[in-house]
């Protein structure tokens, strides 16, 4: 008999009928002798809506009272999934983030989790019951309800299963498991069987959305087995973990876009010590994350400096920059949200010389001029106008996966 923690993302909950699907597939893993600790996420778009419903109210609501109207998504769908386990004639009991003893800081609306206080779910667990948890949610210090961030619900499930010692997280979702690349918006993304943690954690940091970036962080962490598989298809899925067979080849395993990122440029500072830390000193004082960065070559004593944030960190970027001019020494600067990243990921990209080439060529066959590029021992990222993202991503995976086998 083993523990088995499934989680299931929004639109495999999304309406009555996928409910009793997922109710399917929970029985049957509990029908095979196995003990199940089910996470689920708000059912369809319900986040969203209840993010619109918020702001309609009252567009600068604390971020305490959204999570409150947040969570209450997660707590429709493990209720109605329990409803369906039970009308199949197994046992089965729903637990809010509090009632599960997922306490988390005091982050509202990005909360980390501190520690699961197991003891509840293990009781149930005991009295043969299948337990399904909100995903998303926890509780801190003040007994005040938090959520984890957008796409939580997947650490909600590997945490968990890392303080019960799962044998195995499954993390089901509406593709067949990790691709090379979004599968619904690049033509011929191919299923990997196979992913190491830090691909994963690259790939989901560099905005592949299929896992929450901190739950692959935590799975490395307490090596929980997981799995990313499909709720509707029945196929096997794409494993997650440590070392995978192919490590060994020199290989690109996927290619990521975030359209979340901005560029504020400095444009004319002056050419001598001390400009950046100044520069990045002030932007770390105001909690502004700096992605990457890019010094022109200094010429007749005045060079430029620019650097990516999030889209919600443009606005004050700029604002604490202009409010610094004098003290930095710049001429202008300028903000746009109007780029994205495009990164492609693999572990055996560092000895191989040839493979940013291979992207920049890839690009530049099809015309679409790199404003930034950045590189780390299994990445290469590069900034490019937003209105080419698309056509960037299809030509770079093009060029890594669908060419005389190449890769
Ligand atoms: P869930 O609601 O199950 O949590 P998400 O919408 O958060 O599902 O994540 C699944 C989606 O991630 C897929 O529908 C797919 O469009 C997107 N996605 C982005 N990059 C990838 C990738 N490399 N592999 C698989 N899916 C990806
Ligand atoms: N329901 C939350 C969201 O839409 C959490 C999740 O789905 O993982 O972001
Ligand atoms: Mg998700």
């Amino acid at each position: 008999m083993a523990l088995v923690v499934q989680k299931f993302g929004g639109s495999s909950v999304a309406n009555t009928e996928r409910i009793l699907n997922v109710a399917r597939i929970i029985t049957e893993t509990y029908q095979k002798g196995n003990d199940v600790v089910v996470v689920l996420s708000a059912q369809g778009d319900t986040t969203d809506d209840l993010i619109a419903k918020g702001k309609e109210i009252n567009p600068k609501a604390s971020k305490r009272e959204m999570d409150m109207l947040l969570s209450t998504g997660e707590q429709i769908s493990v209720a109605l999934c329990a409803m369906a386990i039970e009308a199949m004639g197994f046992q089965a009991v729903s637990l809010t983030g509090w009632q599960a003893g997922v306490l988390t800081d005091s982050n509202y609306s990005a909360a980390r989790i501190k520690r699961i206080r197991a003891e509840r779910i293990q009781k149930e667990l005991d009295k043969k019951k299948i337990v399904l948890v909100t995903g998303f949610q926890g509780i801190n210090k003040y007994d005040d309800v938090t959520t984890l961030g957008r796409g939580g619900s997947d650490t909600s499930a590997v945490a968990l299963a890392a303080a019960l010692h799962a044998d195995l997280c499954q993390i089901y979702t509406d593709v067949d498991g990790v691709y090379t690349a979004d599968p619904r918006h690049v033509a011929g993304a191919k299923k990997l069987d196979e992913i190491t943690f830090d691909e994963m954690l690259e790939l989901a940091s560099l905005g592949a959305q299929v896992l929450h970036n901190r739950s692959v962080e935590m799975a490395k962490r307490y090596n929980v087995n997981m799995e990313v598989l499909s709720s509707l298809s029945g196929k096997p899925g794409t494993k997650v973990k440590e070392v995978v067979k192919t490590m060994e080849k020199t290989h690109v395993s996927g290619v990521a876009k975030d359209k979340n990122v901005a560029r504020v440029a400095l444009i004319g500072l002056e050419d001598r010590p001390g400009i950046a830390f100044k520069i990045f000193s002030i932007l770390a004082k105001e909690n502004v994350n700096v992605d990457i960065i890019l010094q022109s070559i200094g010429r007749d004593e005045s060079k430029d400096i620019s650097f990516t944030v999030s889209q919600d960190d443009m606005g004050r970027a700029k604002e604490v920059m202009l409010a610094n001019q004098d003290v930095i020494g710049y001429k202008r600067v300028e903000a746009s949200d109007q780029v994205a990243k495009i990164s492609i990921v693999g572990a055996g990209m560092a000895n191989n010389a040839g493979v940013a080439c291979k992207m920049f060529e890839a690009l530049y066959s099809a015309g679409i001029n790199i404003h930034m590029i950045s590189t780390s021992e299994i990445k290469v990222s590069v900034l490019v106008d937003e209105r080419d993202a698309e056509n960037a991503v299809q030509a770079i995976h093009d060029r890594f996966f669908n060419e005389f086998g190449a890769n």
